[in-house]
């Protein structure tokens, strides 16, 4: 890849990350990296441009093939709970790039969080493929192949690391710029003060969340989010009280500004899938955003194969002897990966048919859950 190649590269990696809620779409195909035979292994992803750029980068040293398929240019895990990633998908890439006749072996390697709506058993009918889960981050895939492709626990984990943290913050802190940058249009040099106020509020609120998750008070996002804002209002009183004269209604824009600010920031981090899910409306009344889906295994009808262990990102079932357990002191984040995998249909939810039920690619999820 020559140097301009790289930049243009970065440039439109940026551009994905600043405006995460319009995704670039990556072309789709059969990506060739390093000198790969027919023996090579297929890893398979979906066509999200920043992260097919990063998975390139991942797999150089190795030879092999990366089909890159139709995710509508968002994300696996996204996409694959709202069928947007899917078996058929898969199938399509496999037949328009005649890989039966580029590969000798019939086995792809799926992204982990892709589990949440692929259907292996549908995929192999469709294109004669079998798929298997390959690490939850692509950045274990080395290890991964160096390991003779066989998947550790912890590799079935999601993380978060601060990479992804800052691309996060960044993505949502441009979206939050957008009315900034209107407002400071329409009034011009008038409320100067304020709009710089308003960029400063986003930056601590939106910063502050990612870059300090898991280092704040609370367990749940959102909830930090509210503790932040409490701080920031105190601050605004005590800059206030202090500073004179005391100007009421300059009070009540600030006060009132960070709080809508830190609010939109707290219901969005509400559905951040790393993290966990909920409904608003459970939120607010318990104040608690843990998920509502607790997975419940029906031992009457478990077959024991594993497959709910194998997939969840959370790492909440363990295994002994055959028999499959859940860790409910592990959170889960609601992804619904087990219950797809689950071919019996042997996990319900702990809490009935009471949860967030945004994953789309779940046929009768509410009768499989009663
Ligand atoms: S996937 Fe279903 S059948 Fe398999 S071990 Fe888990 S609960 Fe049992
Ligand atoms: S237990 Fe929760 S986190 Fe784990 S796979 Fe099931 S829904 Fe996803």
């Amino acid at each position: 890849m020559s140097k301009f190649e790289e930049i243009k590269d970065f440039i439109i990696s940026c551009r994905c990350v600043l405006l995460r809620y319009n995704p670039i779409r990556s072309e789709c195909g059969l990506v060739k990296i390093g000198n790969p035979s027919s023996a090579s292994p297929v890893f398979v992803s979906g066509n999200y441009f920043h992260t097919v750029k990063r998975l390139e980068k991942a797999l150089r040293g190795l030879d092999c093939y990366l089909l890159v398929c139709d995710s509508a240019g968002i994300n696996v895990w996204c996409a694959s709970g709202v069928c947007d990633f899917n078996e058929h998908k898969i199938a399509d890439s496999v037949n328009s790039t005649g890989l039966s006749e580029i590969v000798s072996h019939r086995r792809l390697i799926l992204p982990l969080l892709s589990a949440s709506g692929v259907d292996l058993g549908g995929l192999e009918k469709e294109c004669g493929f079998k798929g298997v889960f390959g690490p939850a981050d692509f950045r274990d895939i080395k290890k991964y192949a160096g390991n003779g492709f066989k998947l550790e626990p912890e590799m079935r984990l999601v993380r978060f690391a601060f990479a992804e943290r800052y691309y996060n913050a960044f993505g949502m802190f441009a979206v939050f710029l957008v009315p900034v940058i209107a407002l400071k249009l329409i009034a011009g040099k008038k409320h100067e003060g304020k709009i710089h106020f308003l960029l400063l509020m986003n930056f601590i609120n939106i910063f502050s969340n990612f870059m300090l998750y898991d280092r704040l008070p609370f367990k749940y996002p959102a909830n930090n989010s509210l503790f932040i804002g409490a701080l920031i209002q105190l601050a605004i009183a005590a800059y206030s009280l202090f500073k004179r004269p005391f100007r009421l209604a300059s009070y009540i824009f600030c006060s009132l500004s960070a709080f809508v600010i830190n609010f939109l920031v707290s219901v969005d981090m509400l559905g951040s899938t790393p993290f966990y899910k909920t409904t608003i409306a459970h939120w607010l009344s318990s104040a608690d955003n843990k998920s509502l889906f607790q997975p419940l295994i029906s031992q009457d009808l478990c077959a024991g194969c594993g497959s709910c262990a194998l997939v969840c990102p959370k790492g909440l079932f363990t295994e002994h002897g055959g028999t499959v357990r859940v860790d409910y002191t592990r959170e889960c984040c609601e992804c619904l990966a087990c219950v797809k995998q689950c071919a019996p249909r042997a996990i319900k939810n702990k809490n009935g048919p009471v949860f967030k039920d945004d994953i789309k690619s779940i046929e009768n999820i509410n009768e499989i859950m009663n």
